[in-house]
């Protein structure tokens, strides 16, 4: 049984819980603090408004804690606002939140007229079927460090990443049926 853990400050926690409890051997639980966050064995930062999870992560005095625990191997998983908050840094503004992932990020990148949609991509790692991806008002990355491998593109824009214990998407697998890409990530956790 592994222990995976959403952060439940704000945003989409239930879905990826509930996604998480359809796998075999997977315990899955909201989590808030510190001394949660010690006892699992990877966890999820879920869409939702990264400047206000990125706030709440510091009122709630978790920061420091995720960049250690992020440093020291814990699998951990951005969708969306967490991919933001993940990244090293975030286009056009001089600040990061965690940092951990050395990736380029531009939020709202596919502006207002386009902000929602949904398509169907193959990410080879992942699946040998083509995923249904569903963006909302999601962020791509720009740029990617040498050591970040990509998972996916759409046309020319990054949308899926994974560098040593962290993987990030600019999507929200959570809302759809498709379990694919979180047992890729418990797979990740089962393998560290
Ligand atoms: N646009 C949001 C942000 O910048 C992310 C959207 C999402 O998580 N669905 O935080």
């Amino acid at each position: 049984m592994v222990k995976v853990g959403v952060l439940a400050l704000q945003g989409g926690v239930e879905e990826h819980l509930s996604l998480l409890e359809s796998l075999p051997e997977v315990e899955a639980s909201p989590v808030k603090k510190q001394s949660e966050l010690t006892k699992l064995d990877g966890l999820i930062i879920p869409g939702g408004e990264s400047t206000t999870i990125g706030r709440l992560i510091e009122i709630f005095g978790l920061k420091e804690k995720l960049i250690e625990l992020g440093k020291a191997g814990l699998p951990i998983w951005g969708t969306c606002a967490g991919m933001i908050l993940l990244a090293k840094e975030i286009l056009g503004s001089g600040k990061n939140h965690l940092g951990l992932m050395n990736i380029t990020v531009k939020r709202n990148g596919y502006g207002n007229q386009l902000a929602s949609f949904r398509t169907e991509v193959e990410v080879p790692a992942v699946a040998e079927e083509s995923l249904p991806l569903v963006f909302i008002r999601a962020p791509y990355v720009t740029e990617v460090g040498s050591e970040v491998k990509v998972l996916a593109r759409i046309d020319e824009n990054i949308v899926a990443v994974e560098e040593k214990n962290f993987l990030a998407t600019s999507f929200h697998p959570e809302l759809t049926t498709d379990s694919n890409f979180h047992q890729y990530f418990i797979n990740k956790v089962n393998a560290r």
